[in-house]
């Protein structure tokens, strides 16, 4: 593999390696892009086939994550870490401490959280090492779950998506199918019912599904979510639900849930779009989660001014659709360019000289 070759592709700025013998660590920190400030991302504990592999989901986690930060219009870079899984060897007290000792060691360049694999037991462990972690639950003004605040932050995606498509967002009397009622789908479950919609639900956990049904929404088959004939469904479960056999399938008129890398392949986009499936963008939608951990990085976690910022993902997704129309490309491609727009604006900010009192100043006293 031609690691630069890579890292010039889609000009990342670093890749560090990190390994410890004692304790069996072996990890990867990439970062992307720290043009909006520290680059922000998960840890994630994998098991991959080989070096290659883990190199390669690094880079692409880590992009993934410039994008997602920049267009939830919080001020931090993206960047992923990935933790190697030995089958033979668990992971450890020491292997997170190893790795908090590398994050501390990139003096506040990279700041860690949760990830697939990874645990908020892990976070305080990594704080032990480290302040530049969030999401644990020892540090002061830490944030806490974040799934009310995605799933805040789907409702208001999802009635951009919905003005977009019938000309007003009220929800009263729209059909909706949530695939997937776990910490997220429940939640927004509970809001669309609130708001007067009749809403569907599908989940392979018959005791969440029940908890869906108490609140007033009708079960249906796991399967036949994608072909009902309603309004909007809800993708909250599993990735790759838009795909070569559903796109043809799907009947809604909006797509918008909270299932991470929803389509496929970028060129469902494209079918959906042909097809007039107004389709509002997962990492645009799903950002609540990263808005949240943001918040505590500004001294001190505040759920009610959490909530309050996920509310302007609506703004972001109009902007999304506005730069589809403009450039006449499918709602995927126009949520990628929202974010690079938006870090070529910073990028570009006029630059004017302004005195710092270590340089200047010092020189006239
Ligand atoms: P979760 O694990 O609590 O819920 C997922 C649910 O999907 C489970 O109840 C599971 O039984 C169900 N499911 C699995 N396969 C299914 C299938 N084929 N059909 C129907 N249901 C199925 O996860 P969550 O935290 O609610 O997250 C849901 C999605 O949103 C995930 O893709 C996650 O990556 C994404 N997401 C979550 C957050 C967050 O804050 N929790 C933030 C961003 C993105």
């Amino acid at each position: 593999m031609e690691i630069f070759k890579t890292l010039e592709s889609y000009d990342y700025e670093e890749i560090v390696f990190c390994q410890d013998r004692e304790s069996g660590l072996k990890a990867i920190i990439c970062i992307h892009d720290t043009t909006l400030g520290p680059a922000l991302g998960g840890l994630r504990y994998w098991e991959y086939k080989n070096e290659k592999d883990a190199i390669t989901d690094a880079f692409r986690l880590a992009r993934g994550m410039t994008y997602k930060n920049a267009a939830a219009g919080v001020d931090v870079g993206g960047a992923k870490a990935v933790l190697l899984k030995d089958p033979k060897r668990p992971k450890s007290e020491g292997q997170i401490r190893a790795f908090g000792k590398f994050v501390e060691g990139l003096n506040g360049r990279y700041i860690t959280a949760e990830d697939v694999g990874t645990t908020e037991q892990d976070m305080d462990w990594i704080y032990t090492e480290t302040d530049y972690v969030v999401g644990t639950s020892t540090k002061p003004g830490t944030s806490g779950n974040p799934s009310p605040v995605t799933a805040h932050g789907i409702f208001f995606g999802l009635k951009a998506a919905v003005k977009e498509a019938f000309g007003s967002d009220n929800l009263s009397g729209r059909s909706v199918v949530v695939q997937g009622t776990g910490n997220v789908g429940l939640l927004l479950v509970e809001k669309l019912i609130s708001e007067g919609a009749k809403v569907y639900v599908a989940d392979l956990n018959e005791e969440s599904v029940g908890k869906a049904v108490e609140m007033g929404a009708v079960e249906v088959g796991i399967d036949e979510v994608y072909t009902m004939d309603v309004d909007i469904y809800a993708p909250c479960a599993l990735g790759a639900v838009i795909n070569d056999e559903t796109t043809t399938k799907i009947k809604a008129r909006v797509i918008a849930g909270s299932a991470n890398n929803q389509l496929a392949d970028i060129k469902h986009g494209d079918v959906l779009m042909e097809r007039g499936i107004v389709y509002a963008p997962d990492f645009i939608i799903n950002a609540g989660g990263v808005i949240n951990v943001v918040d505590e990085m500004h001294g001190g976690y505040d759920l009610e001014r959490a909530m309050r910022k996920v509310e302007n993902i609506y703004y972001q997704v109009e902007k999304v659709f506005a730069i589809a129309k403009r450039d006449n490309i499918s709602t995927a491609l126009a949520a990628n360019i929202l974010a690079e727009e938006r870090i070529k604006a910073v990028r570009n900010t006029k630059k004017i000289f302004v005195p710092h009192k270590n340089n200047i100043l010092k020189g006239l006293q």
